[in-house]
């Protein structure tokens, strides 16, 4: 099979990614073989083909937003059908026995294992996945549109749970790409009034175009305070000026999984009130599966930038530099 791999990290224009031919997985006998369709492009591929995070295989295969259709099944798979269409997200295995798999917090077992980092992931014709964390998709999106819902989607989706909005309450988003574009549609169909701080003139376009009520460049010229915000932007210089735009008693919920160093923080000025500083990490099964019900019902759209699955470089490189509009997905085979 076709895939992309990175066995060296280094700056995504330098090449680090290359196209190479393995051989098809074979699934366990608790796993799903999936042929995979389209595969979304996320920050985090970024970040393990750049070094932000240090590599764990070689070569590793990134991709964790995988749409694909059930090719073979191990033994005891029993939830799905060959030619079923599933989703394959970030987290792809947790012990069960842990205290946080037992308080329903997988996503903070210590032994969770991640699509495209731990294990190959969607970069690739075929992958994959432990039947118990793939999830099933409905007739709602098509694949391409599906994709972007299973890590942008997911994750923004526990960031605005971390946000604590109140009802109709005042949420800024700091950073307007993939997950921040999605999780403003949730956030606008449940009735919040949603602020967008973006460099990019093309995304605070976009921002408006979606329901936005304004969008603009700086977290000073906010014409109020906000009463939650989501940092999607992997950038601690943003965590005070966030904290300071923030109303008594908000919260600051961070979406990414890396951020550069945070600098002091004056206390008056940021913490107290009550003002909350929450990180989010990964994802349960049971977020992606509301989600997933959630954007079905709203009919949610995520805008897909498509790119053939051996410009996977170019496509991040895209992303690297703010030049997609919404979601890069990569387009491995049409159906
Ligand atoms: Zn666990
Ligand atoms: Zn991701």
């Amino acid at each position: 099979m076709r895939a992309v791999v990175v066995t060296k990290q280094a700056p995504v224009e330098s090449g680090p990614l290359e196209v190479v031919e393995l051989p098809v997985p074979r699934p366990e006998p608790d796993e799903l073989l999936v042929r995979v369709l389209y595969c979304g492009v996320c920050r985090t591929d970024l970040h393990i083909v750049e070094g932000d995070l240090p590599l764990r295989r070689t070569p590793t295969i990134p991709g964790h937003q995988v749409v694909g259709v059930v090719e073979d099944a191990g033994a005891q798979c029993r939830r799905f059908h060959l030619g079923d269409r599933v989703g394959i997200a970030w987290l792809r295995w947790t012990c069960g026995e842990c205290k946080f798999c037992r308080r329903e917090r997988e996503n903070l077992c210590p032994r969770a294992r991640f699509t495209g980092y731990d294990a190959p992931g969607g970069f690739a014709e075929y992958t994959v996945v432990p039947e118990a964390f793939a999830y099933p998709l409905g007739e709602a999106f098509d694949a391409p549109h599906a994709a972007p819902l299973l890590c942008a989607g997911i994750i923004g989706f526990r960031a605005l749970k971390r946000a604590n909005v109140p009802s109709g309450g005042r949420l800024g988003l700091i950073g307007f790409g993939s997950s921040a574009h999605i999780t403003l549609q949730v956030a606008l169909a449940r009735g919040y009034r949603c602020y967008v701080i973006s460099r990019g003139e093309a995304h605070q376009k976009l921002a408006r175009r979606l329901g936005a009520i304004w969008a603009g460049r700086r977290l000073e010229a906010l014409p109020y305070p906000l009463d939650a915000a989501i940092l999607f932007a992997p950038v601690g210089d943003l965590v005070p000026a966030t904290m300071r735009v923030l109303d008594r008693g908000g919260t600051l919920s961070i979406a990414g999984i890396h951020l550069t160093d945070i600098p002091s923080l004056r206390y008056s000025e940021t913490l107290f009130f009550e003002r909350d500083l929450r990180s989010v990490t990964a994802n349960t099964r049971q977020d992606g599966l509301q989600l997933l019900s959630e954007a079905a019902r709203i009919g949610l759209q995520p805008e897909v930038e498509i790119y053939p699955l051996e410009e996977a470089g170019r496509a991040l490189e895209d992303l690297k530099h703010s030049r997609i509009s919404g979601t890069a997905v990569l387009r491995v085979a049409e159906r």
